[in-house]
């Protein structure tokens, strides 16, 4: 490794960032996280705070689990690659199958299907599910719906669910057939509804509305999020995702459940569907699949669609999509020995114990300060906190203030996430009281320097 005056030289210089402007992140260094242990992290000049965003959603079980760590070091020396394409496979994708079907079995996966990352997984959902109808003989099913706010990743066909224009401007035109619906956003929606209950049954009637518009003929499958994540942790009312159910199996069409932030432990369910007693048609997946220690996704299958696939004889039911990198070994390796870490130490119970605390800590210091807009969170370690410069207007902060205080929280012992002008938090899942605590002392000294 260079020594640190190299990086500092070079830290903005050859590297592109996502989701950054080059030019910005040249004038405004990025933090150098230089080690990491338990949850927290510690940059190169020796600052060390509690990882508020566990990563990117990803580092469920903190930065130090030795088990994933050896199990990624012991299937390198075994078989550092071998591809899964059909007509192969390697032992450690057999286990890693495996592995995610039992721990999902009580959502309905009947089969998993690997990939790099989520956006992987979600292209795959998408792709997966046009050909589950073309099989089935209804060829006409192209079209997608999904949520405003939702986050889906950034290859096309993920890009074209988003609801969020920041991520698809620039890249348009997008898929054609994509079409979305009201976000389940209490703060602000199209109907002025404040009662998340009733905002559910308007969007549930919008989207009855939108069907019968396109004609339900020519959908393929809704996508959506348990939790909307990167939108700012919006959480539905309880009965929003039963009713979105209820409506595609009326129409025929597919569910995607989108756990890529939601799957693992996150909500306080291993699900974010079974948090809501949803069982979708198909889930994608990824970050904590490995806790972010290797690249992984993994699009799910249940056994409608499964079936669909397998009883085919026609030959249609060969599925020319995947990656390189699809079942990969050693990504394989670390998901089998992420997930039963997972299991054994029960994250789910402690990150609903840990995100009510975090949830409640905030509802605290919406109190102290009048920037604090609205506060989500409360089903799991998922929390966002958005900040406005005028409460009765719900205007929008300014990104400087916002800046200020991500820094200010960071210089208090906590890196929390901005998502535009919402703070975001998803700690690890490991995370204890008291670090939950650090957090919070973070937040109010941010707030304070607002
Ligand atoms: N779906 C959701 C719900 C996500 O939150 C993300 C990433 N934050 C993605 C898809 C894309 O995943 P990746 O960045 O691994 O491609």
């Amino acid at each position: 490794m260079k020594d640190d005056n190299f990086l500092k030289e070079n830290n903005a210089r050859h590297l592109w960032h996502p989701m950054g402007h080059p030019a910005d992140v040249q004038a405004n260094e990025p933090t150098i996280i230089k080690a990491a242990e338990g949850v927290h992290i510690t940059d190169i000049d020796g600052h060390s705070v509690v990882d508020a965003v566990g990563g990117l959603w990803c580092v469920n079980l903190g930065y130090s689990n030795n088990v994933i760590k050896e199990a990624i070091a012991k299937q390198l020396y075994d078989l550092p690659y071998y591809s899964a394409f059909a007509g192969a496979t390697n032992p450690a994708a057999i286990e890693a199958s495996y592995a995610v079907r039992e721990f999902f079995k009580e959502d309905g996966v009947a089969r998993v299907f690997f990939t790099s990352g989520g956006s992987d997984s979600v292209e795959t959902c998408l792709r997966l599910a046009r050909q589950y109808h073309r099989l089935r003989g209804e060829p006409t099913r192209t079209k997608f719906l999904s949520l405003k706010k939702g986050y889906h990743g950034t290859h096309f066909g993920g890009a074209s669910v988003n609801g969020n224009n920041r991520f698809r401007t620039a890249y348009e035109p997008l898929l054609a057939g994509c079409f979305h619906l009201p976000s389940p956003y209490t703060y602000h929606n199209p109907f002025n509804e404040t009662d998340g209950a009733v905002l559910a049954q308007n969007i549930a009637a919008a989207m009855e509305d939108e069907i019968a518009f396109q004609g339900a003929s020519t959908i393929a499958a809704f996508i959506m999020e348990p939790i909307q994540g990167a939108g700012g942790v919006i959480v539905p009312d309880a009965s929003f995702m039963r009713l979105m159910r209820e409506i595609c199996d009326r129409h025929g069409i597919l569910l995607i459940s989108d756990e890529v932030i939601t799957g693992f432990g996150r909500t306080g369910d291993w699900s974010g569907a079974r948090h809501w007693g949803v069982q979708p048609d198909m889930m994608s997946t990824a970050k904590g699949i490995t806790s972010g220690y290797f690249p992984v996704g993994a699009a799910l299958m249940s056994e409608k669609v499964a079936d669909v696939f397998e009883k085919d004889t026609t030959g249609e039911g060969a599925i020319y999509h995947g990656y390189t990198y699809s079942a990969h070994p050693v990504g394989a390796a670390a998901v089998t020995a992420c997930l039963s870490e997972t299991l054994r130490l029960d994250t789910k119970t402690n990150a609903a114990a840990r995100g009510t605390q975090l949830y409640e800590g905030v509802l605290q210091l919406a109190d102290k300060y009048d920037i604090i807009g609205d506060v989500r969170g409360g089903h799991g370690l998922m929390t966002g906190i958005e900040i406005v410069s005028d409460k009765a207007s719900k205007t929008a902060m300014d990104m400087a203030t916002m800046k200020r205080i991500h820094k200010t929280a960071y210089e208090a012992g906590a890196m929390v996430r901005l998502g535009g002008h919402n703070v975001l938090m998803s700690p690890p899942l490991t995370i204890t009281d008291d670090e939950v605590n650090v957090i919070l002392g973070a937040l109010d000294a941010g707030f304070a320097a607002a």
